[in-house]
C-alpha cells in the first residue's frame, strides 16, 4: 500500500502512521523526523532548513522533494510506504506524481483549529532520546521527567503557541488544497481525528480496509 497521509500539524498523522506502519508491514517516512534528524547532524541540509521550522514556516520545495526522491528508491519502500510530512504543498503532490509514484489513497485527518492548538500546547519532548509526552493527555510518570531515560523534557521550538498558530496558517493556505487535488483524482478519504488515539485508529483502518 502507498499512502498519504494529510491533517494540520497535531492532527495526530505520526500516532496512525506507526499504526498502520506496523499492521501493513511497510515503512514510515516522516520529512519532518528527517528534517530534524538532519538539524541535530548539523548537515547542509539541516544548516538550510533550520530557520524556515524554527519559525514554523515550510522548507522550500526542492529541498524535501530531493529528500523524498532519495527515500522511496530505497529497497524497503517496494512493498508500499506511507508518507507522514509529504507533500505539503501543490508542486510537492506534482513532483511526486512525476516520480511515477502512484499512491493508493491520501487518507486526511481532521481536527478543529482549536482542538489543535490545545494539543500542541502541552506537548513535551525528550531532548536526549526523543520521546514524546502531553501534559494533559500523556503525562510522564514524573513531572517534566523523560520516562525513558530521565531527561528534563523540553518544549520544541516549533510548538511554541506563536508559532503553532503559524503553522495553522501555513497548513490551511499551503497544504489543505491537497485535499481537492487528491479528491479530484479520486484518492481522498477523510477521517475524523476523536480525542482517543484509538478511536481514530478504529476509524482509520476502517477507511483503509474500503481500497
Ligand atoms: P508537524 O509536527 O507539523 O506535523 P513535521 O514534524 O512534519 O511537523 O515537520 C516539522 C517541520 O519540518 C515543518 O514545520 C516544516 O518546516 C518542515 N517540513 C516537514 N515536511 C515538510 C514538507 N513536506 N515541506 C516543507 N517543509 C516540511
Ligand atoms: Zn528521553
Amino acid at each position: 500500500m502507498k499512502l498519504i497521509l494529510l491533517g494540520a500539524p497535531g492532527a495526530g498523522k505520526g500516532t496512525q502512521a506507526e499504526i498502520i506502519s506496523e499492521k501493513y508491514n511497510i515503512p514510515t517516512i516522516s520529512t519532518g523526523n528527517i528534517i530534524r534528524a538532519a538539524l541535530k547532524e548539523g548537515t547542509e541540509m539541516g544548516l538550510k532548513a533550520k530557520a524556515y521550522t524554527e519559525r514554523g514556516e515550510l522548507v522550500p520545495d526542492e529541498v524535501v522533494i530531493g529528500i523524498i526522491n532519495e527515500r522511496l528508491n530505497e529497497d524497503d519502500c517496494k512493498e508500499g510506504f506511507i508518507l507522514d510530512g509529504f507533500p505539503r504543498t501543490i508542486p510537492q503532490a506534482e513532483a511526486l506524481d512525476k516520480m511515477g509514484v502512484c499512491i493508493d489513497a491520501a487518507l486526511s485527518i481532521e481536527v478543529e483549529d482549536s482542538e489543535i492548538v490545545k494539543r500542541m500546547s502541552g506537548r513535551r519532548v525528550c531532548p536526549a532520546c526523543g520521546a514524546s509526552f502531553h501534559t494533559e493527555y500523556k503525562k510522564p510518570a514524573k513531572d517534566g521527567v523523560c520516562d525513558a531515560c530521565g531527561e528534563a523534557l523540553i518544549i520544541r521550538k516549533d510548538d511554541e503557541p506563536e508559532t503553532v498558530l503559524n503553522r495553522l496558517n501555513v497548513y490551511h493556505e499551503q497544504t489543505e488544497p491537497l485535499k481537492s487535488y487528491y479528491k479530484a483524482q479520486g484518492k481522498l478519504l477523510t477521517v475524523k481525528g476523536q480525542d482517543k488515539v484509538s478511536d481514530t485508529t478504529a476509524l482509520t483502518l476502517a477507511a483503509l480496509s474500503e481500497i
